[in-house]
């Protein structure tokens, strides 16, 4: 990032914020539309431009053409800002994450729950060591078929996906006690 920028700066935010939401602005645009001073936009828009952020075609800015640019605006518009944010993605609330989040933490987004498990793949087993397997998945009304199968038989249960979030949940938290405690269950 351009020296102009290294210290937090409230309007360079705005400009970033405005280029990137968008359809393309002209430096007029953005100094009428912010007050800014015009050397003020011109210095954010020649140091974003530099940092590969946005794009110029010699009339407008546009949000750069490269894809992962837009995660590290929005991180650049937390920094610049101030304004409180997510330290996983770095989202704020004048910047959300694609699709919408909210609080879960002082600065943790719903985006970036660590207890949501996100069901990629729709069946999925684990083994273990004792001849012990269990069996999940995903039917198309959103239920979880869950299956455990053992020396003495073979268990199941459909779960609804409220249910099975709720298992998981308990899951992760028996897992992170025990990884504190230094044991595997
Ligand atoms: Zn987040
Ligand atoms: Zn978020």
């Amino acid at each position: 990032m351009s020296s102009a920028l290294t210290a937090p700066n409230a309007d360079a935010a705005e400009i970033l914020h405005h280029v990137y939401h968008g359809s393309g602005v002209t430096r007029a645009e953005l100094t009428r539309a912010l007050e800014v001073r015009a050397g003020v936009v011109a210095a954010a828009l020649d140091a974003f431009k530099d940092a590969g952020l946005i794009h110029f075609d010699d009339l407008r800015y546009y949000p750069s053409l490269n894809d992962d640019t837009d995660a590290t605006a929005r991180r650049e518009y937390a920094r610049l800002s101030g304004a409180r944010s997510c330290r996983t993605c770095g989202c704020t609330d004048q910047w959300a994450c694609e699709g919408g989040c909210d609080w879960i933490d002082e600065d943790l987004c719903s985006t970036c729950d660590p207890s949501v498990v996100s069901m990629l793949n729709r069946a999925s087993c684990v083994g273990a060591e004792d001849g012990v397997s269990v069996w999940t998945e995903l039917n198309d009304g959103g239920d979880v078929r869950l299956m455990i199968q053992n020396s003495t038989g073979r268990q199941a249960a459909i779960l609804t996906s409220a249910e099975a979030v709720e298992i998981a949940t308990n899951l992760l938290m028996y897992a992170r006690a025990a990884e504190r405690d230094g044991e595997l269950l």
